[in-house]
């Protein structure tokens, strides 16, 4: 074969697997849209992070905007390493915005809307997390326990997140490298440590992020933001008080006693409470689960139902936290932000 047929063959494969994904996607956003009509509740599907040529992504702002249109996101956020120049291109959108991903010591950090560039001093990951907290008005740690497929985060490296505070974000799914579906054994380690947060008595706000650094990727994992308006100080005064879950597709809704994720609920010694669920996919829902300090309280088999509402009722022991989490029938997850018990 000549080069320049080889090179010909190169092109056409390239092209072929782009217009793949592009359907891929638009049947992604097809099922979110058929998802919405099931689900009823006001719900939008947010990334809020991935990256542009600002930073080491390939596509411009404008590219990532509408790759993110094409897979149904509501809203984006493009959160590049070093810069916010990438606000200028993406301000002219209304449901798009900007934040930033810089790497500080042991971890990376996310901000959105930060007022201006942050740089972290990489001394401590609380300080610099504190002082990202003073320029924006969310923040949270991207990929906890790595970086797939290439780097897995030292023991030195998660145990750093014990030293942010009470109360903060991460998230519990992450897309990078991933164009189809985000979760994978770094996911599984990133809820394992959720977990372990939260058994100490943290409060640990559930987000997902593309972290697509390909235009295609983005749509792999977002965050569902509920009661909020489309725009960007409405979705992150919602993010803020943790009303919202990390999703692959499922869209989710979970609260205690009326009061939604992310929320507080004071409790007498032995009441009983009541947990309320619902859960939709348009493709279906193959499960979901309970868990209650780090241990299923209670596992059902969906049976690839499309909407499940319920409520259960529970005696909360001390410090408990309860989540929800679903998996779908072609193996796509939501995580919701838990909802807190305090004792009083
Ligand atoms: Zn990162
Ligand atoms: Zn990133």
């Amino acid at each position: 074969m000549k080069k320049s047929e080889k090179e010909d063959l190169k092109r056409r494969r390239l092209e072929r697997l782009v217009s793949r994904i592009a359907m891929y996607k638009k049947d992604m956003a097809e099922r979110l849209l058929e998802t919405k009509k099931i689900f009823k509740n006001k719900v939008h599907a947010v990334d809020i992070h991935c990256h542009s040529n600002h930073s080491d992504g390939l596509g411009t702002p404008t590219e990532d905007y509408e790759c993110a249109k094409n897979a149904g996101i509501d809203f984006l956020f493009i959160t590049d390493h070093l810069s916010i120049k990438q606000k200028r291109e993406i301000k002219k959108y209304k449901d798009a915005s900007w934040g930033q991903e810089p790497g500080a010591c042991h971890q990376h950090i996310g901000l959105l809307n930060n007022s201006r560039l942050f740089t972290p001093l990489k001394e401590s990951l609380a300080e610099d997390f504190r002082k990202a907290g003073k320029l924006a008005p969310f923040v949270w740690i991207p990929h906890p326990a790595g970086w797939y497929p290439a780097q897995w985060y030292r023991d030195e490296q998660i145990e750093a997140l014990w030293t942010l505070g009470d109360n903060f974000a991460m998230e519990v799914m992450n897309g990078a490298n991933k164009t189809i579906s985000a979760y994978d054994a770094f996911d599984a380690k990133a809820v394992q440590i959720w977990d372990k947060l939260l058994c100490d008595g943290k409060r640990v706000t559930a987000v997902g992020g593309s972290d697509a650094h390909i235009p295609d990727d983005i749509g792999s994992v977002w965050t569902g933001v509920s009661e909020a308006r489309l725009e960007a100080s409405s979705i992150i005064s919602s993010l803020r008080k943790g009303n919202c879950f990390a999703s692959e597709a499922p869209l989710m809704d979970f609260s205690c006693d009326g009061k939604p994720m992310g929320s507080e609920i004071e409790i007498r010694k032995k009441t009983k409470i009541k947990l309320s669920f619902k859960i939709a996919d348009s493709a279906g829902i193959a499960s979901f689960s309970i868990v209650a300090n780090g241990r299923i309280l209670k596992h059902v088999d969906a049976g690839n139902k499309t909407l499940l509402k319920d409520s259960i009722t529970h005696i909360p022991l001390k410090n408990t936290y309860y989540r929800l989490e679903t998996v779908s029938s072609d193996k796509r997850r939501a995580f919701s932000t838990p909802v807190y018990m305090v004792l009083c």
